[in-house]
């Protein structure tokens, strides 16, 4: 589904950033150099980027009428 607005373990509002994370690494750079520049230091709100699977194409295939 979307990206979560705060992270679920401490609380740090982390949504906004996951949109340049995204374009960073699908550009070639690493992505824990670009998780570090971004301010993500803690791994918990690190597995929430590095974890996360953008289902949101899939899921809207299927529409309800
Ligand atoms: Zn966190």
């Amino acid at each position: 589904m979307i990206i979560i607005v705060r992270c679920w373990t401490c609380g740090k509002p982390i949504g906004h950033l996951y949109e340049e994370f995204t374009k960073r690494v699908e550009a070639g750079e690493d992505a824990g150099k670009v998780l570090t520049e971004l301010g993500l230091e803690r791994y918990c709100c690190r597995a929430a980027f590095l974890g996360h699977a953008d289902m949101l194409p899939e899921i809207t295939k299927f529409k309800k009428a």
